[in-house]
């Protein structure tokens, strides 16, 4: 081979904490419905239904402290707070006691969402790319590497809009523990270094309107602040 007919796209990246280096996004699976009463809200029966994936694209991704433009096609922009993790060592058939070592690290995000275009993709039986994988959806503040924060097992998760706190929950409530996202995922793909894993989010979703101030945060995980403009 001898190049690229075009330049090469550039690599998406998250910002890490005490590095200068940046974590370089190779993609984003999403879990869905990963708490029991996030799940209810939503209509579905979380003892019935088991958790699932999704994804969006790696340059979805964008820094905290952004500004961030409503998008087109909707009417209807939730936000989804959600503990993120970055995955550095991959593989196929992880088991859920190995899971834990392939991890770089955690950080908090937002799974932005059209939530109006998913009722519709529901009600069709179509695809949920347009609802979950637009530009600008996956909000992030900078990842803690392991090596400074551990693994969390249980920490506040919490999203407030405009200072009004509208999800609150704990990571420890999550159905997918993080070991078991990993197990799973890796059940149908093989991981690899730079992917991301939002691993669901708590009860509260609700909309966004331009000039909402969005901070999140999970406790002794870090914190992801944004605005709609
Ligand atoms: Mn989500």
């Amino acid at each position: 081979m001898t190049g690229y007919v075009l330049p090469p796209p550039l690599i998406a990246s998250v910002a890490v904490l005490g590095a200068a280096a940046r974590f370089p996004v190779r993609r984003i699976l999403c879990v869905g419905r990963n708490y029991a009463a996030h799940a209810r809200e939503m209509g579905q029966d979380p003892e019935r239904e088991p958790p699932f994936f999704f994804s969006k694209p790696a340059d979805a991704v964008v820094d905290t402290g952004a500004d961030i433009a409503y998008p087109s096609v909707t009417h209807d922009l939730h936000h989804e707070i959600e503990l993120v993790v970055a995955i550095a060592q991959g593989g196929a058939d992880i088991a859920a006691d190995q899971a834990l070592a392939h991890v770089f690290g955690y950080g908090v995000g937002v799974d932005l969402t059209r939530r109006d275009l998913q009722a519709e993709a529901k009600d069709k039986g179509r695809p949920w790319d347009f609802a979950k994988g637009f530009d600008r959806s996956a909000p992030m503040g900078p990842l803690a590497p392991v090596s400074r924060i551990g693994h969390p097992g249980r920490g506040a998760i919490h999203l407030a809009v405009n200072g009004v706190i509208r999800q609150s929950a704990d990571i420890s409530d999550m159905i997918w523990s993080v070991p078991e996202v990993i197990a799973e995922a890796s059940r149908y793909i093989a991981l690899a270094p730079g992917d991301l894993i939002f691993t669901g989010t708590p009860a509260g979703v609700g909309p966004l309107v331009r000039g909402d101030l969005v901070e999140g945060a999970v406790a002794g995980v870090g914190e992801v602040r944004f605005r709609i403009t």
